[in-house]
């Protein structure tokens, strides 16, 4: 008898009157569970969760709520070997690549749980001083940050069914706002079973988490003006986000992270072999194969000086040729399956596209699988791809192929470099490798533009920068243009999405004792 998972809406567990989406194994291609959220009144959860556990939450302070997530931190720890079973049969990572999504779900939470404390016994912020509004000095303006009145709706993509869920509600329900949470459908599990476990602990308060699994159908229709919105997921379902009429005739206010194509780029004046060179190699095989490259931030294209193509290109090989794939649940894999056929199609097809203007330089399909059928297992081998002719190749800079996948491209100077890269239109993650601070740090400056994110790795922090790909709570995430222009995280910044901001124009003998 297959599970079928409930949904937790207005402080209840409801199945959904349909007959359920399987959720498979993509290795070994057996049914796991079901979803469904066929029948909800999504009108009346979102009530509840507006009017209980935005009231509740609102009603303790900073401290206290990050009191609560340092306690949810301790029951995701306590139910971990769940997540990662859950994990290898429905997204078949191996353990690193779940870690990945797991631990880095539950770091980031406990990151917040932190950086709440420091925000004291208050129930609103202080946005910036207060300033006269004449020539007296009694009148004044002083800006406040209170929390919506409204619910957040987190509409998460597939590769992040942990990290997705408390990357968001970390920073929505330490301001005090209600979460509901609407994964994506094909790893919906694993946020169900986390949302299950939290919800069992009673640490929060009725209605300041919900899951609802299955669907998406009418759960915009269902926002109000006060609620927020935010999507991660791909670019064509976030177009039809922006002009639903919760977006564009209520004002919700909506963060959209979308697809990207991120770039790695060694500066001139490496040689072959030497630190920044061989810094960058490793990076981008990593990037490839974490997660069989099934990351929004993953390096899709390299750029490297005219000189260096050739080495690079057989640098990048050797390691990919090392990466054995297949099976994660044997202990020789180092990378395992794709989520879904569906994605397995998508990535061969995008692949196709790549090649009529790139060629293959590592070719995934001549990776033989561990311990898997190639006929049913999701999996497939990483491919570099090359093009010299990085300015014509318009498909390169414009498809995601969101799979172990990148394509490098030789550079004339630093300018070309900077102007290739630029034609991704806004991305999420750039990394740049060289060995001149200085250079670097210009570089870094030219790119910051089009990214969220600029992560440079000179040979002094070889042992100690967290990784191209790796979203870390302290840094932005979100990139302008393409990417989305959404912005999470960044530390306290991750608040000011789940604030209003308000002016209150006063007597000092009002602000002043307000204000503390
Ligand atoms: P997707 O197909 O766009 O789905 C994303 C989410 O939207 C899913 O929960 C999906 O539900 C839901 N959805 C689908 N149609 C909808 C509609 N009409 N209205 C409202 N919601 C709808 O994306 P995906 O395939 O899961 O994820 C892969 C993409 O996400 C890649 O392009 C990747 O770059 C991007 N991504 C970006 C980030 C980032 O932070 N920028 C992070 C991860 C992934 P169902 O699953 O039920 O269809």
């Amino acid at each position: 008898m297959i599970e079928r998972l409930s949904n937790y809406v207005a402080g209840q567990w409801q199945a959904g009157t349909g007959a359920g989406t399987p959720l498979v194994d993509p290795v070994l291609g057996n049914e796991l569970v079901r979803v469904d959220a066929t029948g909800l009144d999504l009108a009346a959860a979102f009530a509840y969760a507006r009017e209980q556990g935005g009231k509740a939450l609102r009603a303790l302070s900073y401290r206290q709520r990050a009191a609560i997530l340092a306690d949810v931190v301790k029951v995701l720890q306590a139910n971990r070997d769940a997540y990662e079973e859950i994990a290898t049969a429905n997204s078949g990572t191996v353990k690193n690549d779940s870690a990945v999504d797991i631990d880095g779900g539950v770091y980031t939470l406990s990151t917040y749980a932190r950086l709440g404390v420091g925000l004291g016994d208050r129930r609103f912020l202080i946005d910036g001083e207060p300033a006269s509004l004449g020539k007296e000095a009694l009148f004044q303006s002083q800006h406040v940050m209170v929390p919506t009145r409204g619910l957040a709706l987190f509409i998460n993509a597939f590769n992040f069914p942990s990290w997705g869920l408390w990357e968001k509600a970390a920073p929505a329900l330490l301001s005090g706002v209600p979460v509901v949470i609407k994964p994506a459908t094909a790893t919906a599990w694993l946020t169900q079973r986390m949302v299950k476990d939290v919800v069992d602990s009673g640490l929060l308060p009725p209605g300041a988490l919900s899951v609802v699994c299955g669907s998406s159908a009418g759960l915009l229709d269902a926002l109000e003006p006060f609620d927020v919105l935010s999507f991660t997921g791909s670019a064509e379902t976030a177009q039809l986000i922006r002009s639903h009429a919760a977006v564009a005739q209520r004002s919700v206010r909506v963060n959209i992270e979308a697809d990207s194509l991120n770039s790695a780029l060694l500066l001139e004046g490496a040689v072959a072999g030497d630190a920044a060179f061989e810094l960058l190699v490793k990076e981008v095989a990593r990037e490839m194969t974490q997660k069989s490259g099934q990351k929004c931030t993953a390096i899709r294209r390299v750029f490297v000086p005219e000189a260096l193509y050739g080495a690079v290109a057989e640098a990048i090989s050797a390691r990919l040729g090392k990466t054995s794939v297949g099976n994660p649940r044997n202990e020789s894999v180092r990378m395992g399956a794709l989520v879904n056929r569906a994605q397995l199609d998508a990535v061969r097809a995008g692949l196709a596209t790549l090649l009529s203007q790139a060629e293959a330089l590592h070719d995934g399909a001549k990776h033989a699988l561990v311990d898997a059928d190639p006929a049913v297992a999701c999996c497939v081998g990483p491919t570099l791809l090359g093009t010299r002719a990085a300015d014509a190749a318009d498909r390169v800079h414009d498809t995601e192929v969101f799979g172990p996948v990148a394509t490098l491209m030789p550079y004339r100077d630093a300018g070309h470099a900077l102007a290739l890269i630029q034609r991704g239109q806004g991305s999420l993650a750039v990394s740049i490798y060289g060995s001149d601070a200085a250079a670097l740090g210009a570089t870094a400056l030219e790119l910051a533009a089009g990214h969220g994110r600029v992560h440079v790795v000179s040979p002094d922090v070889a042992a100690m920068h967290t990784g191209h790909g790796n979203v870390m709570p302290q840094s932005l995430h979100g990139g302008p243009g393409r990417a989305g222009g959404g912005e999470e995280l960044g530390g306290a910044r991750a608040l000011n999405f789940y604030h209003r901001r308000a002016a209150i124009q006063a007597s000092t003998s009002v602000l002043s004792p307000m204000v503390g």
